[in-house]
């Protein structure tokens, strides 16, 4: 999907966001929700997602969304170090499939790195299991 492509409604995240798709939640407000990756690279890899739908990408989202989205992601990054205590964090953002974007509706990765552990290649492997995912959310949800 190129830069400008129109908002599909039906995209995996709309879809958790109306409650017809389940996730793993770990923080929820009237604006934005975060929840575990699937598809985790790291262990504790988390996504905050606006639940405005309409923007794909952070170039096409309304500058009223971002300060909300920043501050919600500082938010789940701190409980993510707070509960799992990584060596590092990593906050990464895609816009565009060419530069790696697979979800089109905005979205920040939350990754907690690990000294001495490997991150996993972006949006592939097998998925975590939805009992695993719970175990972590759990953790972080207590440090919020
Ligand atoms: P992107 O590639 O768009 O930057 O990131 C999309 C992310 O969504 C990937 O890290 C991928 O693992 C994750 N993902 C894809 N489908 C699902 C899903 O159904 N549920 C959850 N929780 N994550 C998903």
């Amino acid at each position: 999907m190129s830069l400008n492509e129109i908002y599909d409604p039906n995209n995996i995240f709309a879809k958790i966001i109306r409650g017809d798709m389940p996730c793993v939640k770990v923080f929820e407000d009237g604006s934005y929700l975060a929840f575990m990756d699937i598809f985790p690279q790291t262990e504790g890899h988390c996504l905050v997602i606006p639940k405005t739908e309409g923007a794909t990408n952070l170039l096409t989202a309304p500058a009223s969304m971002l300060s909300g989205l920043i501050e919600t992601t500082r938010k789940v990054a701190a409980a993510v170090v707070a509960a799992l205590e990584p060596d590092g964090v990593r906050i990464a953002q895609f816009n565009g499939s060419l530069a790696g974007q697979t979800v089109f509706h905005l979205h920040m990765h939350i990754l907690p790195v690990y000294e001495g552990r490997s991150i996993a290649p972006h949006a592939g492997g097998s998925p975590a299991s939805a009992e695993a995912l719970e175990l972590l959310a759990d953790k972080i949800r207590r440090a919020m």
